[in-house]
């Protein structure tokens, strides 16, 4: 991160000031918009990105689209380059929401509509819009499967707490501590009574929706969780494990990577089961994010308890209707509250994510079903 602000302090600046465009009644139809994403390692930005040039195609606009490789340095160079290419609006899905801020104000200085796509960029008057999922939600679904299915509104948990182990975001992504809050704030009262326990130690129940940093996985990294969840794995021992919180499904592998060296015993059981939470080898409750492809297989072998599903085609859409809107010199609205970034309150757009959950039935209840060797941890 330092590198990268280093180098974009020394190429920023030459462009001329129009003021801004926060209203940008200029864009006309066939203008170029720039699309940078993040990463296409991931599935989900592989499908955003496509999904950005089908629809801006299809309203009239040329698109121009680029993927940072994960590197707040490559995404700065890629978003100049956009800006050099003519983009009169940059739709920007951020790796650093905070490094990619000089990057997007002399887009904007220059003139150029900026749109924050998924993730807010932070610290900066540079961002006109933003469009994103309702995220608290996703921590909401996930920590409301995890009630479910350990029973704790019924008093799972009080004979013996049950042990949990949690994670959240990256460090340098605004969605993640929403994300974390969302689930946090249900999850905290079953600490409190002592049905929930972290045996790292890392999350108690003084803990607050402010420390989701102590758990957070840099850059959504799927060897960076199975690494944290060895380190848990090894407090945890030779006990039981009721459920893992995982705020997206790369990082729920690199979990199921790290149960299945650690505790071999656990990856032929059946699924924990709050009428029977002393048996050490069951499989725990694991939720995640994106609907991978990978996931939702692994929710069809019972490895992977749930996944919010963001249909992404919807972010698409409404990008594409904010820059159609202002070519006809429309200002765009938005029903949802604004959000702030540090600098302004920017105009937000909120999406409903939904989810999808292992169903008890048919072959769930198979002991022999469940991952046995029937789960993957390689995305293919
Ligand atoms: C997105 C999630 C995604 C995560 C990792 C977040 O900013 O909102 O949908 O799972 O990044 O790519």
């Amino acid at each position: 991160t330092f590198l990268a602000l280093a180098s974009l302090a020394a190429c920023s600046s030459s462009s001329t000031n129009r003021g801004g465009s926060t209203d940008s009644t200029t864009l006309k139809k066939g203008d170029l918009i720039g699309v940078s994403m993040p990463t296409k390692a991931d599935q989900r930005w592989n499908v955003d990105g496509a999904n950005l040039v089908k629809d801006l195609k299809a309203a009239g606009f040329k698109t121009k689209l680029a993927y940072a490789n994960n590197s707040t340095s490559q995404q700065s160079t890629d978003i100049n380059n956009l800006v050099s290419a003519g983009a009169k609006a940059i739709v920007v899905a951020s790796v650093d929401g905070t490094a990619v801020g000089p990057a997007v104000k002399q887009a904007e200085s220059g003139g150029s509509t900026v749109i924050a796509y998924d993730r807010l960029i932070m610290n900066t008057d540079a961002v006109n819009y933003y469009v994103t999922f309702d995220l608290e939600r996703t921590g909401i679904l996930e920590a409301t499967d995890i009630i479910n299915k350990l029973d704790l509104k019924n008093g799972g948990g009080k004979a013996v707490p049950y042990n949990i182990a949690l994670f959240a975001g990256s460090d340098d992504d605004n969605n993640a501590p929403y994300f974390f809050k969302g689930a946090w704030d249900l999850l905290k009262p079953y600490f409190e009574s002592g049905q929930l326990v972290d045996p790292s130690g890392l999350v108690t129940k003084d803990t607050t929706d402010a420390d989701w940093k102590k758990i957070s996985v840099h850059a959504w990294d799927q060897s960076q969780a199975q690494k944290q969840m060895d380190a848990f794995m090894t407090k945890l021992g030779d006990k039981p494990l009721a459920a893992v919180l995982s705020p997206y499904d790369a990082i729920s592998l690199g979990v199921m990577k790290s149960i299945q060296n650690a505790r071999p015993d656990m990856t032929t059981a059946t699924p924990f089961d709050s009428k029977n939470p002393q048996n050490k080898s069951a499989w725990p409750i694991i939720t995640g994010q994106d609907g991978m492809d990978i996931a939702i297989t692994n929710i069809h072998f019972g490895a992977q308890d749930e996944t919010v599903f963001k249909d992404v085609s919807l972010l698409a859409k409404q990008t594409t209707s904010i820059l159609t809107d202002l070519t006809k010199g429309d200002k765009p609205k938005s029903v949802d509250a604004p959000m702030n970034n540090g600098k302004k309150q920017v105009p937000t757009w909120l999406l409903k994510s939904t989810d999808i959950v292992l169903k008890p039935t048919g072959d769930q209840q198979d002991p022999s079903y469940i991952p046995k060797t029937g789960f993957i941890t390689d995305a293919q």
